[in-house]
């Protein structure tokens, strides 16, 4: 069984953060450690609090995995804020594995996740050493400042995000208009697209984690990049199909839809 590590912040909702992580990489068949970064008290109609892990604890948890076992893959989701990402720039390399990296920046109920102050940070620091970075449109906008209407718009903002450093780029069009969620990825001088039905559901919660934590898994599990998307572009989809609500806000993926007939 391969191994993926998510270094993500935690939902107490259980349906996007370190909690989405851990299904989604379960369900894509790989097994999963965490590095919890923050802790968030939220529900589905937003998040209420944040409380931040200490940079010793931080450091500690990343120690104790490097230490004993061989990651295949790592995935980094919420980082919080600059002197989190350094510790976390600061080890990557000795896990000498793949980084996907999904940069969060605010939720979908609009709080902050990301500390502004830390956006060079993520660019400086994280960024060139990424294998993939995942962002949505709004995320691609605020670290290219390319404003993003249209596909062009997206392919501009790709080949910026190249010249900072990620190696391979992955910006998800889902919030374009149409009847389509067109995903962009750009990887060594070429474009593909990855288009699917758009599901128009509230039940959306923590997309970003999970298709993120799915790709790391499918590249630990040794597909290609172009493979690894497209499965993981599946995947996501068919969460969505069959997202479901848990109380009065937005919804939650079915991460584990494939076992829906035993249940
Ligand atoms: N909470 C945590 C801890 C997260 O890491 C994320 C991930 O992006 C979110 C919330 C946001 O999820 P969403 O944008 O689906 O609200």
């Amino acid at each position: 069984m391969k191994k993926v590590l998510a270094i993500a912040g935690s939902d107490s909702s259980g349906g996007a953060g370190i909690q989405a992580d851990i299904k989604s990489i379960s369900a894509n068949q790989a097994f999963a450690m965490t590095v919890i970064t923050a802790i968030t008290a939220q529900n589905t109609r937003g998040v209420m609090s944040i409380e931040n892990v200490s940079n010793e604890m931080i450091q500690k948890q990343l120690e104790a995995i490097y230490e004993d076992i061989i990651v295949d893959a790592i995935k980094i989701g919420m980082v919080s804020r600059e002197s989190t990402i350094k510790i976390i720039a600061n080890h990557l390399d000795k896990f000498k594995a793949k980084v996907v990296l999904d940069p969060v920046m605010v939720s979908k109920s609009n709080h902050l996740l990301l500390e502004k102050v830390a956006i060079e940070s993520l660019i400086v620091d994280l960024i060139p050493k990424a294998f993939l970075i995942t962002p949505n449109l709004m995320e691609a906008r605020e670290l290219t400042g390319v404003d993003i209407n249209n596909f062009g718009d997206m392919k501009r903002a790709a080949i910026k995000l190249h010249k900072l450093g990620a190696k391979n780029i992955l910006i998800k069009g889902g919030h374009l208009p149409g009847p389509e969620a067109i995903d962009l990825l750009y990887s060594e001088g070429k474009f593909h697209t990855f288009s699917s039905e758009f599901i128009n559901t509230n039940n959306n919660h923590g997309t970003g984690c999970t298709l993120s934590s799915a790709i790391a898994s499918n590249i630990a599990n040794g597909q290609s990049l172009y493979q690894a998307v497209k499965h993981a572009k599946e995947y996501i989809t068919d969460t969505l199909r069959y997202g479901f609500k848990i109380g009065q806000g937005v919804g939650v993926l079915h991460h584990l839809y494939k076992l829906k007939e035993k249940i």
